[in-house]
């Protein structure tokens, strides 16, 4: 798992924990903490849920960064979650025409 991602002003540090649950001990996948910018992931998933843990959490951060408001952020999140890093996956040239010469 990466350590840190940077959404778009604000780096945020990534820990993996060994378990998370809201306040009424619902399993989390992962959370976001703009606070004290921090992501967590749960160690508990596969690592593809891990994957779609942290661009859901990213997605969270991308809302508060742009002071979008709406009650619908929840099942946004959960859909570009799984929608992002598919579309990174299928479109490879995608990536590089984004990323130009920063591609690693
Ligand atoms: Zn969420």
């Amino acid at each position: 798992m990466i350590k840190k991602v940077k959404i778009i002003t604000l780096d945020y540090d990534v820990e993996m924990v060994p378990r998370l649950e809201n306040e009424s001990g619902n399993e989390l996948y992962g959370w976001h903490q703009e606070y004290n910018q921090r992501i967590l992931i749960s160690e508990e998933y596969t690592e593809e849920l891990q994957v779609r843990a942290i661009w859901h959490e990213v997605c969270h951060g991308l809302f508060r960064q742009f002071g979008m408001e709406t009650d619908d952020e929840e099942e946004i999140c959960r859909a570009l979650g799984h929608m992002l890093p598919t579309l990174l996956r299928d479109n490879p040239e995608l990536v590089k025409l984004t990323m130009g010469d920063a591609v690693p």
